[in-house]
């Protein structure tokens, strides 16, 4: 099967022969240095500021979530939520489950954030912005200048969920004054699901150590204390962590951050080329490299998904909820190559001819 999903996304060699080897055992000197180093990659990747930590947890991405919430929020917070998704939404759920004050700004769907819109939850008491940097469900990439601005105005602590956009789209979380950066291994690290991070800087760590929040396994403070000799406090997801130290060390060696990037807006730039003169609208006012959200003008979007995985051996990634029948979504992130596209414009255009979308 050739993936074009947004996770779990196609690992390369290297990662996949690390997976189909023992895994050691951990407590050790020799994995808290792989530990150690995993950190110092994670934040120089990220750009986090020096005196920042990284935390991986065992879990996916959800929770990172859940824990940045519950130890870096309280209910002496308003937290503001830019929901324009079912990730925002994610967020509008863990506040509510754990008693977090927060407001919504609910966007429509593919539409960008706008200033105004941000301007109508001054004076009303917000301690905080939770936003996820790129809303995966639908492929807006917000503007992130525009909300480090916006905090940093009011003193909001930021909270920035970049799971999906993270090495697919500039990430600088020194020069945007983000709090808590949150990510995952299956997005465009390119592992197997498994371990989330997060990255707090030293405002959220203070946070974070006066948190009366009562949770075992997601246990931050906790997490903090042991990551300071690289280990975590119960048995981690051992080898993804050793898979995702050759995937930062490969990143780094290539010619870091910048160059994954660039990498993953070139393929995602080649593919938009390649689809336009077939009848797809793309539905994100404000794409990332790492996505591209496409309604068939006519034709059912889940109907495509499926012949493409049962006809063509082609998985897209198909939308959840209202959007299931009218959008789909292609990755760009993982092990791909301008030859997967030709074979996926191939079979796009052979739907076509089918029938099975048009204009
Ligand atoms: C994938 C993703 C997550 C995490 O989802 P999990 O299924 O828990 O890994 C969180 N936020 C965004 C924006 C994502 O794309």
């Amino acid at each position: 099967m050739l993936n074009f999903t947004v996770g779990p996304v196609q690992s390369f060699d290297k990662v996949m022969e690390l997976g189909s080897m023992q895994v050691p055992y951990f407590r050790t000197p020799e994995f808290s240095a792989v530990m150690k180093e995993n950190e110092t990659m994670l934040m120089q990747l990220a750009k986090a500021p020096e005196d920042a930590r990284a935390l991986f947890l065992t879990g996916s991405g959800t929770a990172a979530m859940e824990a940045a919430v519950i130890h870096t929020l309280s209910e002496k917070d308003r937290a503001l939520i830019i929901n324009g998704g079912s990730f925002g939404q994610r967020f509008v759920q863990l506040c509510r489950m754990h008693g977090i004050p927060y407001e919504e700004l609910k966007l429509d769907m593919g539409k960008a954030l706008r200033e105004d819109q941000l301007w109508d939850y001054k004076g009303k008491g917000i301690t905080c912005l939770i936003i996820n940097v790129l809303e995966t469900s639908t492929g807006v990439l917000y503007d992130m200048d525009l909300v480090s601005r916006f905090c940093r105005k009011n003193g909001w602590f930021l909270i920035a969920d970049a799971v999906s956009s993270f090495l697919a789209d500039a990430f600088d979380m020194k020069r945007l004054g983000v709090n808590v950066m949150i990510t995952a291994s299956q997005k465009a690290i390119a592992c197997p699901p498994g371990i989330s991070m997060i990255i707090a800087d030293r405002r959220a760590i203070r946070r974070i150590k006066n948190s009366q929040a009562s949770c075992m396994y997601l246990d931050l403070k906790h997490a903090l204390e042991d990551g300071g000799r690289g280990q975590t406090p119960f048995t981690p997801a051992v080898g993804i962590l050793l898979q995702m130290h050759e995937r930062f060390r490969q990143i780094m060696q290539d010619g870091g951050a910048e160059q994954e990037i660039r990498r993953t807006a070139d393929l995602a730039h080649d593919f938009r080329q390649r689809i336009t003169g077939l009848p797809f609208e793309i539905t994100s006012e404000s794409l990332s490299n790492a996505v591209t959200p496409l309604r068939p003008v006519r034709g059912c979007a889940y109907r495509i998904f499926q012949a493409l995985k049962e006809e063509y051996g082609i998985w897209i990634c198909p939308n959840a909820g209202e959007l299931k029948h009218t959008v789909f979504r292609v990755g760009h992130i993982g092990n791909l190559t301008y030859a997967d596209h030709e074979v996926l414009s191939r079979a796009l255009r052979d739907l076509y001819k089918r029938g099975m979308i048009s204009f």
